[in-house]
This record gives structure tokens, sequence and C-alpha cells, in this order.
């Protein structure tokens, strides 16, 4: 396996193959297959937004993938933002249709049709919908699994309140289902306000989750918008409030897609793999049992290791296939299976399974009665990818305050003030792009470019 310091890109794409997350060889450049274990992992990630979401009050819903031409350019802004990359279908059949459709790019022109015919009353708000769905860009940069792709595994929330105080207190609660995900997904990234020639088409302001990645660039992993009544003006969302007049909503979105995997990808492995959070691995504990003498008796005790486990919601597995323990150890430390039990003759017999950590090299030893516990093992292997996760990031995400520094191969926070002229500079010197202002970090200074009153800001080459 390629080495993930010296060449990230080889690694990153390797593991992805080996593993058997995704198949980037389907005929369409960018749209790619996404195999059983990739999928499973998703569907995990999926699986908490979706509880998380609905926790927060924002509900399930499915809309169509066509987006009528009319209805996209509702919203010159947006639409504007989209034209390039906006899949067409312009006949039905071998009959040119009357009106062209697009493939959602995004959905808010596809939602907000709708939205006047559901939303009457002050009643109706804040009125929260979510959807996990693929939508398609036309990408042309070069397309990477997972980073960029042309079919996004993407999900949305979009809700609408009375007013501006309102749809800001939804952007609170946006980040505290980021919070909960990241968690679970053992990450840390920095909220930046990106500039204004850099925001969601149509928006008055978009605040992007952006972490460092290994291969020093970042990546944007999720976004939030506040629309005010952008939206609301062009398609008519209007409401009656409580002393009977019309009033516009305010609008809200929460953007992510399967970049969060690529980001749990990228930042956990190691040179043997995968490194998964447990909530996210398909397989949390594998059962490997040592072949020998009295392997019945193994097997035997095995699963009943493995029906305990199931018992109390444990993801597991034994693996019987006819290889040699090694193998079958690599195998799955490739794959990022946070804890191997080891079920040998002298396990049998003292009643006892070892246990090994994914992120440990000790082994533990444990009596059967303590198997109950196995979710602090579990635990204790995400509090390690945690840890390492969080140096990783405090090392790549570094204070400057001498535009001589500028080139670290790192993502960089430096005071800015907020003009185009200095961030171009700085992109002219370094390649690196202003990710904007960094949303917690009130500390003031002098622009690192010309000297005037500025602000913490992160910038960084970006994937
Ligand atoms: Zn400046």
């Amino acid at each position: 396996m390629e080495n993930k310091k010296t060449d990230f890109s080889e690694w990153y794409n390797e593991i992805i193959d080996i593993a058997g997350l995704s198949d980037k060889r389907y005929l369409i450049k960018g749209m790619n297959v996404w195999l059983p274990y990739g999928l499973k992992i998703m569907q995990s990630i999926d699986s908490l937004l979706r509880d998380y979401s609905e926790d927060g009050g924002i509900n399930e819903v499915s809309f169509p993938v066509l987006i009528s031409r009319e209805q996209l350019e509702v919203e010159f802004e947006h639409v504007k933002g989209f034209e390039n990359e906006i899949y067409w279908v312009t006949r039905g059949g071998t009959t040119p249709l009357d009106i062209d459709l697009a493939l959602r790019p995004t959905s808010e022109a596809a939602m907000y049709t709708m939205f006047p015919l559901w939303i009457r009353s002050h009643t109706d708000l804040p009125f929260r919908i979510f959807q996990i769905v693929s939508v398609y860009r036309y990408e042309t940069k070069h397309t990477r699994s997972f980073i960029r792709v042309r079919e996004i595994h993407f999900y949305e929330a979009h809700t609408a309140h009375k007013d501006f105080e309102d749809a800001e207190l939804q952007m609170e609660n946006y980040l505290k289902i980021m919070d909960k995900l990241s968690e679970d997904l053992c990450i840390s990234f920095s909220m930046d306000i990106r500039p204004e020639w850099d925001k969601f088409p149509g928006a008055m302001y978009s605040v992007a989750f952006d972490t460092p990645m290994p291969g020093s660039r970042s990546l944007q992993i999720g976004t939030i918008h506040e629309y005010g009544e952008n939206f609301a003006r062009n398609y008519g969302i209007r409401y009656l409030d409580d002393e009977g007049n019309m009033k516009f909503v305010s609008q809200t979105t929460f953007g992510l897609s399967e970049r969060l995997l690529a980001a749990v990808i990228g930042i956990h492995g190691d040179d043997k793999g995968l490194i998964l959070p447990y909530k996210l691995a398909p397989v949390q504990v594998i059962i490997v049992p040592i072949q020998g003498d009295e392997y019945d008796k193994i097997l035997e005790y095995s699963t009943k290791i493995q029906d305990i486990l199931k018992s109390i919601g444990v993801r597991c597995r034994i693996d019987e296939r006819d290889y040699t323990p090694g193998y079958k150890y690599n195998d799955w430390e490739m794959k990022g299976v946070p804890l191997r039990i080891e079920i040998g003759r002298r396990e049998v017999e003292d009643n006892t399974v070892t246990i090994s950590m994914r992120t440990r090299k000790k082994k533990i030893k444990i009596s059967l009665d303590e198997l109950n516990n196995i979710y602090s093992y579990l635990r204790d292997v995400n509090q390690d990818i945690k840890k390492h996760a969080s140096e990783f990031y405090n090392d790549n995400r570094v204070f400057i305050d001498n535009i001589e520094n500028i080139n670290e191969e790192k993502m960089v926070t430096a005071y800015w003030c907020g003009n185009k002229e200095c961030s171009d500079r700085i992109e002219a010197l370094s390649e690196k792009t202003a990710l904007g202002i960094v949303r917690n970090d009130n500390e003031a200074g002098p622009c690192i470019v010309c000297g005037k009153p500025g602000k913490v800001s992160a910038f960084s080459r970006t994937y």
C-alpha cells in the first residue's frame, strides 16, 4: 500500500479501491458506483443525519429529480451561479420537449415552487424539511472519488421562518447538528464566512465548514446559508402573520455530501488502511477464530460471543474464511474495523476473549462476563481517533502574522481586511484562496497584506 505521507493522492485512491468503497471505472466520468462496504458507511452517516435532523424538527421529504427551466429561472442570481453546471434533458424519446428540464443541481427551485402551496399562515412556520438524494453537476475540474463528482450524494435541509431572527436561530440549530455529527465522525472543522464573491448563489451569506486534509489542501465538508427573503420574494413564499399582514418568509439551508466520508477516509486512515469511528463501521467487531485442534469448539464459542454482542446491538461478524489469521488481521485492519476479537483454544478453556484495537498495539484479555462492556472499548477507539484528528487539525491550521509565511503547506489563518485585492495577492503568492472570516474568532489586527484593520480569516488551497 502507498505511504500516506509521501503521496496522499495515490494512497487515497488506493484505499478506496482495496477497501471496496467505490468504483470509478463506470463509463461516465465523475459518476461512480457505490460498492457495498462504502455504501454501508455512507448509510450510517445518513442515518445519524436523519436522527439529528428529525430531533431538530426537520422532516424528510423526497422531491422529483427534474426541474423545469421556468422554475429554475425564477431566481436569476441562483440560476446564473449554476448555469455552467446543469445537465439538461431536452427530449422525451424522439420528441423535443416544450420546456427544457434540468437534473437538479440543488433543490431550491424544485422546493420553493411548492412552498407557497404549503405555507399560508404563521401557524405553518417554522417550516422545515430535508432530503438525501443525488444531485447532478457538470464538473469541469478533475474529478476525485467522494470529493469532486458529477453525481453527488447530497443532504439538503430547507427551512422557512416568520422573520430573519428566527431564521438566524435555525442557523444555530444547524451548528448543533454539525457538532453532533462531527463528534461521531471524530473530525474537527473551522467555520468560515465565505467572502461575498464566493457565497452560495442567491444567499445573503454562507458559512462553510472547512477542514484541513492531508496533501496540504482543505476540504469544504458542508455549508449553511442564510437566504433572508431573497428566494421568498422571487418564489412568492408569503404568510399571514398574527395581525393579518402578508409577509415574506426568511429562509435557510444546510448542505452536506459524501465529502464527509472523504474527510473520514483522509484524516483518520493510516498506512494499514481505513480507521473508522464505530458509529460508521459496517463491522464494529470482527471475530477471528484461530484454526487448530478442536476447531469445532472454537467456532461454537465464537458463535456464542457473536450472539452476545448482537444482543447488545453490536454489528459483528465471524471471519470463517480459509485464510491465515495474519491475513485476516491485515484485511480487517485495512477495512478500518475498530475492534478484533481473537479466539483460540486458550480463550475457550478460560472463558475469555482477546481484544485488539485498531488504534493500539497492545491486546487486552477480558472474561466473558465483561463482554457487555464492549462499548467502552469502542469508545476508547473513538477517543484515539479523535485525539489523532485534533492533533492533525492543530498542526495543519496555523496562524501566521507575516506574509512571508503564506506558503506554509497548510491551511493558514491571518488577519485580513476582507478586500478582494488583498486575497488576490495572497492567491497569486500561494495559490491559497480566501475561505473567509473565521466565524467564532473575534480577534482583530492589521491585514497581513495592506495593514488596514482586519479579522482572523482562513486561507488554503482547496480540493
Ligand atoms: Zn488588506
